[in-house]
């Protein structure tokens, strides 16, 4: 159930309000928008709480809200979330690139690649360090002196940096070397995962199960939020369909339908959701044109020799800089912002 407040209603009736619904053994959720202000009640609401709300002074309308996830939901939070790291800002009118290898190999190829991330204007950089590779007998990851490695690259070049994270007993050292924890695919539902990344603060892009239902994703999204952390971004990486040709299909749809359903930001990965190197650039683009608020993309110096199987959807340092100066022209018509630093990279 939502309580939406009438506009002028002060902070003093706000917290009277609040103290009323909590007297009936339900939590609250407050969320101040631009437009209105919307208490969210989460628990058994009667009916009669319902009705008594709905006489309260400075209670403009209630509504029952039948989803099963509550606080990742639009109805609950009218505004889009906006997620703060340093000077970069995802959700907001900002758009943010992260970009980067599949795995972090070496100390050399990672300040490589962030070098030339830096250079051609993306603003984060992504790596594994723990890799959750399909065959037990495939590289794994360099563990953690790969987010050594990272941290140190990115603290060089001046970049946030995102790498996954796929079991709770690792959440700690991972937030500790970097900026923002990635939860895989295969991952989206490992409810202790989540459970765990709810007691932190540190921002977590949360990658939609390659079956799953957008509800399903939601609900996944929801154990973090309701933990505690609020600073939770959806990732579109592409669901398994019968088409064989690309890896995955990426579902563009997916990027308005969550941000109708939800206020969290939305990053589109157009690398795992094609697995196809010269569709990347064109789906990165169609990405941004659905509204996307970031991209994140593979991108290596030597893909041919890469240690995971993702060279072949990584893009070459130049074709990733021509990406991001084709990102800046695209993103103010779709109502963002990015500067490439007009730089075109060589390696
Ligand atoms: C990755 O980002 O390298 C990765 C393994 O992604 P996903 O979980 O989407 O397959
Ligand atoms: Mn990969």
């Amino acid at each position: 159930m939502i309580v939406i407040l009438s506009n002028k209603v002060t902070e003093e009736r706000i917290a009277e309000i609040i103290q009323h619904i909590e007297k009936h053994e339900v939590t609250t959720h407050l969320s101040r928008g631009v437009d209105r202000t919307v208490i969210g009640i989460i628990g058994k609401a009667s009916p009669m709480l319902a009705e008594h709300l709905r006489q309260l002074t400075g209670v403009e309308q209630v509504v029952k809200i039948s989803k099963s996830y509550k606080l990742a939901s639009r109805d609950f939070h009218p505004d889009n979330t906006v997620i703060k790291i340093g000077g970069v800002e995802i959700g907001g009118d900002q758009l943010v690139v992260m970009g980067g290898p599949c795995a972090v190999e070496s100390p050399e190829q990672i300040d490589e690649i962030a070098r030339l991330v830096k250079a051609s204007g993306a603003q984060v950089l992504r790596g594994g360090a723990f890799k959750p590779r399909t065959g037990p007998y495939s590289f794994q990851g360099v563990g953690v002196e790969g987010l050594v490695m990272m941290a140190e690259a990115g603290q060089k070049h001046g970049l946030l940096t995102i790498t996954e994270v796929m079991t709770p007993e690792y959440v700690d050292v991972c937030a500790e070397y970097a900026d923002i924890l990635q939860v895989g695919t295969r991952n989206m539902q490992n409810f202790d995962l989540l459970r765990k990344l709810g007691t932190i603060q540190k921002p977590v892009l949360l990658k939609r199960g390659f079956s799953s239902t957008y509800d399903e994703f939601l609900n996944a999204a929801e154990y973090i939020l309701a933990g505690g952390n609020p600073n939770v971004m959806l990732c579109e990486r592409g669901i398994r369909t019968f088409e064989t040709y690309t890896r995955n299909t990426l579902d563009l749809s997916a990027i308005p339908a969550l941000q109708t359903l939800s206020h969290l930001p939305v990053i589109s990965d157009p690398s795992h959701g094609t697995g196809r190197r010269e569709l990347v650039e064109p789906m990165s683009k169609a990405s941004v044109a659905a509204g996307a608020n970031g991209l994140i993309v593979e991108m290596h110096t030597d893909p041919d020799n890469s240690m995971t199987g993702d060279g072949v959807q990584s893009l070459f340092p130049e074709q990733f800089a021509q990406l991001m100066l084709d990102l800046e022209k695209l993103a103010p018509i779709c109502g963002k912002r990015f500067d490439s630093k007009k730089e075109l990279v060589c390696s």
